[in-house]
């Protein structure tokens, strides 16, 4: 089959021939359709420190996919040729502490996709029946392809109750574009979004902005009295992985006011802890999706209006990979797509 694969320890990604997976019993062998273009796949193209020490070569790359069901395992019962599927891309021992009790999500021994395991940038690709999820028919395949990271967005967004809430974003990449509409489409009141990227800016606004700012260029404390905020944001979502953005959002939170942390730093941090411990905010790390309340929620959630289509921009085909890769890594783009 075709694939893109990391041949070689070198920057780049190649369009080559390599066997078709093969499936276990209790495995789902999937066509794929549609794929998306993530952050890591950017890290694995560009073959930095995180990828040397990760990636293993060869590797079928990519985790972001929606496909069809072509075979299954002698185990399976609830599959049907032909079903329209994405996976979960973290794959679990299944007999940790955290997996027997049914929170998989906290599985300390989770496999990726497309990182440690063949992934979807593919023909095919195989995965265990329980990291298989079912779309409903009529779903949009744009959406569905990406239905991981509108998970890490859900995830994040959903993590603190937003009905009603003042909630700040900072990073307008495509994750907290869809994290400002969900937090949109569960009440919150105001939802002020920050990025240095004046295209990520106006995409944001798209997805359902109260505000959308370069914090370079505006104060927050001018930005809460044109809202007429008085006490501080309640919600923080961390979506751009930068020390000052973390930093700009503790100082000015609401006391008592919560926030979830998806962006992922390129080094370590220092932080003034004194406004965590006096203004007693509570500060959560998130990975991934839970598995599986947070695909239910995403498929309700569209299901009663929400609308993520926005954040796809750009689609190419396979063969075209070099530009995808190109405009992904641009920043002049939201989401992705690979035929
Ligand atoms: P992205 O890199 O496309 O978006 C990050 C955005 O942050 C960019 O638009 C960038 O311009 C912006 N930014 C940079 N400096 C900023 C600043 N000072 N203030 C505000 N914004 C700033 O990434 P994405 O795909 O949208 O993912 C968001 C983050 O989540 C990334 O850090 C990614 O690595 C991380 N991530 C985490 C998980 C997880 O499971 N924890 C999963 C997927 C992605
Ligand atoms: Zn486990």
């Amino acid at each position: 089959m075709r694939a893109l694969i990391k041949g070689e320890a070198a920057e780049g990604l190649w369009l080559e021939n390599v066997p078709q997976p093969e499936i276990g019993i209790n495995d789902v062998l999937i066509r794929v359709r549609k794929t998306g273009i993530c952050g890591t796949d950017l890290h694995i193209y560009g073959w930095d420190t995180w990828a040397q020490e990760t990636i293993p070569v060869p590797m079928v790359v990519g985790h972001e996919f929606v496909g069809e069901v072509v075979a299954f395992g002698s185990n399976v019962s609830d599959f049907q040729v032909g079903d329209l599927v994405s996976g979960e891309g973290h794959v679990v021992c299944g007999r940790c502490r955290n997996c027997m009790a049914g929170r998989r999500h906290l599985c300390a021994h989770s496999i990726g996709l497309g990182v440690q395991r063949p992934g979807a940038f593919a023909e095919y690709v195989a995965l265990p029946m329980t990291n298989v999820w079912h779309h409903w028919p009529g779903i949009d395949e744009e959406v569905a392809s990406i239905f991981d990271p509108f998970g890490n967005a859900v995830h994040t967004a959903l993590s603190f109750s937003v009905l009603g809430e003042d909630v700040l974003v900072t990073g307008a990449g495509p994750i907290g574009c869809m994290a400002t509409a969900i937090v949109r489409h569960a009440g919150a009141r105001h939802v002020v979004v920050t990025d240095v990227n004046g295209y990520r800016l106006e995409l944001a606004r798209r997805m359902g902005a109260t505000l959308a700012i370069d914090p370079h260029e505006h104060d927050f404390a001018d930005v809460q009295r044109e809202l007429g905020m008085t006490e501080g944001f309640d919600i923080g979502l961390e979506m751009s992985g930068n020390a000052d953005a973390l930093r700009g959002m503790i100082v000015n939170m609401a006391h008592g006011g919560r926030i979830a942390l998806l962006g992922i730093p390129t080094g370590e941090i220092a932080l003034d802890l004194n406004p965590i411990i006096f203004n007693m905010l509570t500060v959560k790390g998130i990975y991934g999706r839970e598995m599986y309340e947070t695909w239910y929620q995403m498929t309700v959630m569209l299901q009663s209006g929400l609308d993520i289509r926005p954040v796809i921009t750009h689609r190419f085909s396979h063969r075209d990979f070099e530009a995808a890769f190109a405009v992904a890594r641009s920043g002049q783009s939201g989401k992705v797509i690979l035929d």
